[in-house]
């Protein structure tokens, strides 16, 4: 298997073509275009890695693969009078399926789903409680104390929050948001600027691809109908309006995020994180894609099959 991991880095070591990064977050412009990662956490204790797989990085959208999981868990099926799950088809940060839905986003992946999601975890509480369960949560999946988020990312984001707070603002007229739309945005941009390695984010997903059991502790995390449902999620609406074709070229249950990473579950197998930080016209990472593309080719995880 180490074997495959460095082949697939040696490959995209030589790409031409690797996107463009993220500059609407101008803090995410300064990062550079030419690193690559990979890291395969396997169900049976291994990790293969290539590439600078414990480099940190702005994991952005992938994060909202963990704040469900955590809303989940604290309101179980009623999450979802909150937020819809469909694909929504449509860009992450649009508003317009907003509007013909009464305010109720399709889905927790899109910006707004995402938005409503970190809102129903606060419950009353400040920004900092919730930003310290959603903390808490990652570094347990990750079995790693030592993650953090970076402040210049989430400030940068909230400097430049003007299309979030667009949709918050239409979500609240509606009635789907309870709080405050600053704290709620203020909260929702720290856990987009938690910043992880390839190593540990495929840690993190490992409780998805074994049925819910985190492997490093054998602790339950979710139940098993739990983890298999948010792996559908992440199939369908994971990459937004891309979503069909990442199921088309990868056929993995995938979460991207602007910064580059894409966290990929193999169920009983493993969980793979890429990350290269250039993205495609969707907000998706390049090369993270291709990466993905050759690794399920030659493995034949893809849940479809070979
Ligand atoms: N924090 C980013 C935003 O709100 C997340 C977007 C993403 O990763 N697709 O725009």
């Amino acid at each position: 298997m180490q074997d495959l991991i460095n082949d697939i880095a040696a490959a995209m070591a030589k790409a031409e073509q690797r996107g463009k990064v993220a500059d609407y977050i101008p803090e995410l412009g300064h990062v550079d275009p030419q690193q690559f990662a990979i890291s395969l956490a396997t169900v049976d204790g291994n990790v293969y890695s290539a590439g600078c797989a414990t480099t940190p990085f702005s994991i952005q959208s992938i994060s909202k693969v963990f704040t469900l999981t955590i809303a989940l868990g604290q309101m179980g099926d009623s999450l979802w009078s909150k937020v819809g799950r469909e694909p929504s088809g449509d860009p992450f940060n649009s508003i317009v399926q907003l509007e013909h839905e009464s305010g109720k986003p399709r889905n927790p992946f899109i910006n707004a789903g995402a938005i409503a999601v970190v809102d129903a975890i606060m419950m009353g509480h400040e920004p900092k409680e919730t930003l310290g369960e959603i903390l808490s949560f990652v570094r347990y999946v990750a079995d790693d104390d030592c993650i953090c988020f970076d402040p210049a990312v989430a400030a940068s984001e909230m400097a430049h929050r003007d299309r979030n707070a667009s949709l918050a603002h239409f979500m609240k007229a509606f009635g789907h948001l309870r709080h405050d739309v600053d704290k709620v945005l203020g909260t929702y941009f720290h856990q987009c600027a938690i910043a992880m390695s390839c190593e540990q984010l495929a840690h993190a997903g490992l409780f998805l691809a074994s049925d819910g059991i985190n492997k490093p502790s054998d602790m339950r995390v979710v139940a098993p109908q739990r983890a298999r449902r948010i792996n559908s999620l992440m199939m369908m609406c994971g990459h937004y309006d891309a979503s069909g074709e990442f199921a088309f070229r990868v056929g993995l249950p995938g979460k991207s995020g602007v910064g580059g990473g894409i966290l990929a579950i193999a169920p009983g197998h493993g969980s793979i994180a890429v990350w290269s930080p250039g993205l495609d016209s969707y907000g998706n990472s390049l090369l993270g894609t291709q990466a993905l593309e050759m690794f399920v080719q030659r493995t034949g995880w893809s849940v479809f099959g070979h």
